[in-house]
């Protein structure tokens, strides 16, 4: 993408299942270094909108964009080699697998940029030591060699975050990272957050109004499948459609 342009760019997003229109003439832009939440109530689409942004969907309607290149018609695999990477709702590590070994996986995944890469340099010893660095990059160094089953709730999603970084994304997408977790482990993974998304650009789905508060710069408030506001948390919770629809007062 030029300086300026947004790294992500989707226009016009609409998917129905069966008729049941899930998402409804939704456009967003996402900035380098830009940290967007996409928050709403239970089905109100946020998923769907990872999912057509990711190209785990197919839109109805609309056209996405990432790098200045169309993606609306690319396969998933294809849009996280570019760069465009996604982590899912729910919990998606291997409970038999130590922490280093699914990091190892996912460095290892074809559809990674660390496939072709550790392909080319071969060596084991290479692939554990870039594991190495990710764990360290998220704080899971003393749990390496532990089974993901072993790990705590909110340990188990940092991993899912390490797993996403191994395929170096330009742009990540969280699916409710903070999802269930105690207070303490928010503290911790809004951190880790901060930290990922200085070299990249990142959104978030995420219920809580006051978590994305702090860590986000621009909010996207989604109902029954359309924006009905966004903007900063100020602009956004002064608006009154979001005051009763989502926070109930
Ligand atoms: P959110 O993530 O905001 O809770 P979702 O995007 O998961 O919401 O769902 C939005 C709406 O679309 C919901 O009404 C849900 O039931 C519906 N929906 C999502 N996925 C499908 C699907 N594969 N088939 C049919 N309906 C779906
Ligand atoms: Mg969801």
């Amino acid at each position: 993408a030029k300086a300026g342009e947004p790294v992500l760019s989707a226009r016009g997003l609409r998917k129905e299942f069966a008729g049941f229109v899930a998402v409804k003439d939704v456009s967003l832009d996402l900035h380098d270094g830009q940290i967007k939440a996409l928050i709403g109530p239970n089905g109100a689409g946020k998923s769907t909108v990872f999912n057509l942004l990711t190209k785990f969907l197919k839109p109805t309607a609309g056209t996405i964009a990432f790098m200045g290149q169309d993606i609306t018609r690319l396969d998933p695999a294809r849009v996280a080699r570019l760069g465009l990477v996604r982590s899912f709702q729910i919990s998606a590590v291997f409970p038999h697998l130590t922490v280093r070994e699914n990091v190892r996986v996912a460095l290892q995944r074809p559809q990674g940029l660390g496939h072709q890469f550790w392909l080319g340099l071969g060596s084991l010893e290479r692939l554990d030591a870039r594991a190495d660095e990710l764990l360290a990059d998220v704080g899971l160094t003393e749990h390496a060699g532990h089974l993901a089953a072993d790990l705590s709730y909110g340990r188990k999603r940092v991993l899912e975050i390490a797993t996403t970084l191994a395929l170096d994304p330009r742009v990540l997408l969280l699916d409710e990272p903070m999802a269930g977790m105690g207070h303490e482990d928010v503290g911790h993974v809004a951190q880790l957050i901060a930290r990922v998304a200085e070299d990249r650009a990142l959104l978030m789905v995420e219920h809580n109004l006051k978590v994305v508060a702090d860590l986000c710069d621009e909010i996207v408030v989604l109902q029954r499948g359309e924006i009905i506001a966004e903007g900063d948390y100020a602009t956004v919770s002064r608006n009154p459609q979001v005051r009763e629809a989502y926070m109930g007062t």
